[in-house]
């Protein structure tokens, strides 16, 4: 015991995204002496860590990599390698790990499932039936009226969702899914959902399975194109702290806005609870896309780990002294979270995604990407880059987000875009608009 005091801490980052070069970034701040290993990890990250070139959802190689570097915990960024058990085969193995069950994790893996879950626990959500045939499906639909919601229920990577302004556009999204199995075994139920209006929130809640502690919320930009426009993606961009421009989810003098506590009265702990009396509790990041609607805040979906945009926004607005990654430890470790803190943002963050040319169809890979000396403030996340021999080439539809923070969110947003500007490949493309509609109201 006395050695493991000794030594510096040993952490497993399992992901390669632009949200794990993010933690890495976060962890080597509040912990210099930090040794992380990344599976697989990118070139960006390996400035942090050393990389293993394992894949994130290859369960029984990262829990012999753990074992091997006898790490003191596992950090787990995306949600695959959860949905396939990596978080029971760490704790089967007794290897502390960051990142709910399988079971848990069905919060996000289960449209069906979360939508029971918030049944029970009368958590406000849009209404929805689920359907695996066409008939009822298409019946539901016209019954709620359009504009509706078609989604498939299982992980459809972020494109399982069509909000369909038409009950013919909602009838094509329901064959697509049911008849031509479009998305295979996630779309073989679908929800029929009615249609929310009102601004999204991303909100992230650090939890021990019962006291959640909020991150300041996020606001992500899906749409391919400025002013919202053009096909749904991953996310093109995310700004931090954001209030939808509900005063009641601003921050003032560094102390919990009263919306983010209403939400977690209203949804995230009765949520935890349901989870508990269903004998999977959560652990780990619960994302919660909230709808502020004009009746109040209603849960879009779970998410059962860090958004990606959104955690390059959220963990760069927190001030440097934050111990988010104790909060994480502690939680890895099974302990309840004690202290709990408040973490307030020290500055406003914007993350403006550079997409390939081709994204969010198939993007362009293989270009040789040139980047600028990196400004102070100012971060360059990795996301889909990889190394040939020296040269740093794109190899993914997101290639880098292009974070900044400032004292204003015009400040953040005018550096963020800027660094964008300055990166080069061939056929990179961005939105210069991330943070718009709080601009618009005068942030
Ligand atoms: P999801 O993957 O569930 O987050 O859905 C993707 C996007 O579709 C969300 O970010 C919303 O903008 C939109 N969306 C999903 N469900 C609804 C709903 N019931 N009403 C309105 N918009 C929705």
């Amino acid at each position: 015991m006395a050695r493991s005091k000794l030594r510096a801490m040993r952490l497993l980052l399992v992901g390669g995204g632009g949200r794990e070069h993010a933690l890495a970034w976060r962890i080597r701040l509040e912990d210099p002496e930090a040794h992380i290993i990344a599976a697989p990890g990118n070139p960006g990250i390996a400035e942090f860590a050393t990389c293993v070139p394992i894949g994130a959802a290859d369960v029984p190689s990262l829990v012999q990599l753990a074992i091997d570097h006898a790490v003191d915990a596992v950090i787990v960024g995306p949600e695959a390698p959860l949905a396939a058990g990596l978080a029971d085969a760490c704790l089967a193995r007794g290897i502390a790990v960051f990142g709910p069950s399988a079971a848990a994790a069905q919060i996000e893996t289960s449209k069906a499932f979360a939508k029971a879950v918030m049944r029970d626990a009368g958590v406000p959500t849009a209404r929805a039936s689920m359907h695996t045939d066409v008939a009822s499906a298409r019946a539901a639909a016209e019954a709620f009226g359009a504009p509706v919601v078609i989604k498939a229920s299982g992980l459809a990577a972020g494109k399982g969702v069509v909000v369909a302004t038409t009950l013919e556009e909602a009838n094509t999204a329901i064959s697509s899914m049911l008849d031509d199995n479009i998305f295979g075994d996630a779309g073989a139920e679908v929800l029929v959902e009615e249609f929310m209006t009102g601004e999204e929130l991303s909100l992230f809640v650090l939890t021990d399975g019962v006291t959640a502690v909020p991150l300041p919320a996020a606001q992500d930009h899906k749409r391919a194109g400025e002013g919202d426009t053009g096909p749904n993606t991953g996310g093109m961009g995310a700004y931090c702290p954001a209030d939808a421009g509900d005063p009641l989810f601003a921050w003032r003098d560094g102390s919990l806005p009263v919306g983010i506590t209403q939400v977690l009265d209203t949804i995230i702990t009765p949520t935890l609870r349901a989870m508990h009396s269903r004998g999977m509790p959560f652990r780990g990041l619960l994302y919660c896309g909230v709808m502020l609607t004009p009746t109040g805040p209603r849960v879009v979906e779970f998410n059962c780990r860090f958004g990606d945009p959104e955690t390059q926004a959220v963990l760069t607005a927190l001030p440097a002294d934050a111990r988010v990654l104790s909060v994480m430890l502690q939680i890895a470790r099974g302990e309840m979270i004690d202290p709990i803190p408040v973490f307030a943002p020290a500055h406003s963050a914007v993350a403006t995604v550079l997409a390939a040319e081709g994204y969010p169809g198939t993007p362009r890979v293989g270009d040789a990407i040139t980047l600028p000396p990196l400004p102070p403030a100012s971060w360059l996340f990795h996301a889909g880059t990889s190394r040939r021999d020296t040269e740093l080439i794109t190899t993914g539809g997101r290639v880098l987000a292009a974070t900044a923070i400032g004292a204003t969110l015009e400040e953040a947003q005018h550096a963020s875009r800027a660094l964008a500007a300055s990166v080069r490949f061939r056929g990179v493309f961005f939105r210069r608009d991330i943070g718009w509609r709080a601009r618009a109201r005068g942030a």
